[in-house]
């Protein structure tokens, strides 16, 4: 099964992205416990039922008072602290004590911060003149009972499962989490540890895509690595096809007779595309498989970089927009050219290094020899510069646009 169409043509990154989008579905939704949300996307609105503070609260310690009474040194009538609700009512020419967080004693209607007062075997004076309602939460300040706290697309962040905590559910409703499968093939690769045989080198892609589906709250259900043979690499797309929401193979998809994977595909699967117009990544395939075409497959090009490139501009919005997220593609910024640089053919991912100028604009400068082979081109930078082709070079001090790298996700 294989569409041949657009097989062979050159895409512009954001067409494969369009199309990539278009068989791209949201994953069922599970019910997960509050402790394990971080990160996961909320499928539901939330509602606030209660008002948040439910009663006017402290918000400093300090001494709970009537703000127009003019008494110079007020009694105290006692100790109101968080968590309980005394008996005891604030008058004039009285005081009580108070902690952050503590329900305001009936009566009172401010409260003075404690290095304001001095206290004294009598009582307290204070040292200024209180303003009614000064250090309150008034109640439903933070939230209103009906308030649509959360909606759905959310992710959940420490706020935002914070929130659902206070508001006392003990889960969410969220995507679950996609299972993806990696596999790096070719018959040069050796496991991390092992000696390096005659012409062999270590297989880097498969850690380094793991690592990169680290921070997207996906399963890993498999990562392994197989020799360039039809039977192996077969026998691992159907049996990952089967049970993957999404295949990420390295190497064997350009133009050489051991490129088996872009074959396999298309036994395999429905290829949508091959080839987009960029540097790094240029020969990367997408195709759909399994039952409704469900299963989506992404073969990255063997080189470490250019495996990377097409993860960080295809893979990883595709991973977020499965679950729902809303805002999946990385932020882009304007920023200023460091140095001259040549065109080429498309578009270029620059790996550039950030630095805040003198005058105060993000400048971009590349991290060094940028060969797709160079992992450590990767290493220091902050963005991937985005360089459109055209007729002209690019001259120091021209803006241009970068995909924002997190540090971490
Ligand atoms: P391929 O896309 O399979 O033709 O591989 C392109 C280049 O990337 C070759 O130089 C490979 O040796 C190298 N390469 C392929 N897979 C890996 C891997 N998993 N780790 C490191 N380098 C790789
Ligand atoms: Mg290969």
């Amino acid at each position: 099964m294989s569409t041949v169409n657009s097989l062979d043509r050159l895409l512009e990154p954001t067409e494969a992205t369009t199309i990539i989008r278009m068989h791209t579905t949201l994953l069922p939704t599970e019910r997960v416990r509050l402790i394990e949300l971080a990160g996961r996307i909320l499928m539901e609105d939330v509602i606030s039922d209660e008002d948040q503070p439910p009663f006017p609260a402290a918000t400093m310690d300090g001494y709970a008072v009537i703000a127009d009474d003019t008494t110079s040194v007020r009694r105290i009538v006692g100790d109101q602290f968080a968590g309980t609700i005394e008996a005891f009512h604030v008058e004039r020419g009285t005081a009580a004590y108070i902690t952050t967080g503590a329900p305001l004693p009936l009566g009172a209607d401010a409260v003075v911060q404690i290095e304001r007062m001095i206290e004294t075997v009598e009582g307290v004076r204070i040292g200024e003149v209180p303003r009614a309602g000064q250090n309150i939460r008034p109640v439903g300040s933070d939230l209103r009972r009906g308030d649509r706290v959360l909606v759905a697309g959310t992710v959940l962040t420490p706020a935002a499962v914070g929130l659902l905590a206070s508001l006392g559910k003990t889960d969410g409703l969220v995507t679950r989490r996609p299972r993806v499968s990696v596999l790096a093939t070719g018959d040069e690769l050796v496991e991390p540890g092992k000696p390096l045989g005659p012409g062999q080198i270590r297989d880097s892609n498969r850690f380094a895509l793991v690592a990169a589906l680290a921070p997207l709250g996906v399963t890993v259900s498999y990562a392994g690595l197989a020799p360039d043979t039809d039977d192996a690499q077969r026998s691992f797309l159907i049996e990952r096809i089967a049970d993957s929401d999404v295949v990420i193979t390295s190497g064997g998809v350009s133009m050489g007779r051991k490129d088996l994977i872009k074959g396999l595909f298309v036994e395999l699967a429905t290829v949508h595309f091959r080839q987009v117009r960029m540097r790094p990544g240029k020969p990367f395939t997408f195709a759909t498989a399994g039952p409704q075409g469900k299963t989506l497959l992404f073969g990255l090009p063997g080189n470490p970089v250019s495996g990377l490139v097409g993860f960080a501009v295809f893979v990883r919005p595709t991973l977020l927009a499965m679950q729902g997220h809303q805002q999946s593609d990385r932020p882009q910024a304007r920023v200023r050219l460091a140095h001259d640089l040549t065109p080429i053919d498309r578009i270029d991912y620059l790996r550039v290094a950030l630095r805040r100028a003198d005058d105060g604009v993000l400048e971009a400068a590349s991290t060094g020899p940028q060969q797709s082979s160079r992992l450590a081109s990767f290493i220091g930078a902050d963005a991937l510069a985005i360089i459109p082709p055209r007729d002209t070079p690019y001259a120091a001090g021209e803006m241009i646009d970068a995909l924002l790298l997190g540090t971490v996700a």
